[in-house]
């Protein structure tokens, strides 16, 4: 059985996990808007993504005997001030998750929970992958710069 104080953390991280989904499909909006439909889809798919990261995380709660919660989701962002600006705002947000996730593991080491710090060790990889995805879209997006927006949209129009 999960401890208590873990089933709280997990329970933060959830939620955090579903702000996650909403900001990417707020971005989707902003996108579909400015005429990128590849960004547009990209965004679309990171916001499911996080759903079932919010999923996943809630079902191994009620499968070590806690109670996953679905608590208030904070507003989200709307408007960004140009499509660089946007993908920069992923990778920085995902920066943040990474930190989130890390102190989720401390939470269950000072537990002594070892199937939890198992649990977390996998979103921890995850991470080093969302942060290399997002900066290497950002590097595109510098590159190319607008007259190479089409060409990013294309390729995150394939994901
Ligand atoms: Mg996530």
């Amino acid at each position: 059985m999960i401890s208590e104080k873990l089933q709280q953390a997990i329970n933060e991280q959830i939620t955090a996990e579903l702000w996650s989904a909403n900001l990417y499909l707020s971005m989707s909006f902003y996108y579909a808007h400015a005429g990128l439909d590849g960004f547009a889809s990209w965004m679309k798919k990171q916001s499911q993504e996080e759903l079932d990261h919010a999923y996943d995380m809630a079902g191994y709660l009620i499968k070590r005997g806690g109670k996953a919660l679905v608590d208030k989701i904070d507003v989200v962002p709307c408007d960004w001030g140009s499509p660089l600006e946007a993908f920069e705002q992923v990778y920085a947000h995902e920066c943040r998750v990474s930190k989130l996730i890390d102190g989720l593991v401390d939470v269950a080491s000072a537990e002594r929970d070892k199937a939890t710090q198992d649990f977390l060790w996998g979103y921890v990889r995850e991470q080093v992958e969302e942060e290399a995805t997002a900066q290497g879209i950002v590097d595109k997006m510098k590159l190319g710069g607008d007259a190479g927006l089409l060409l990013v949209d294309a390729e995150l129009a394939k994901r």
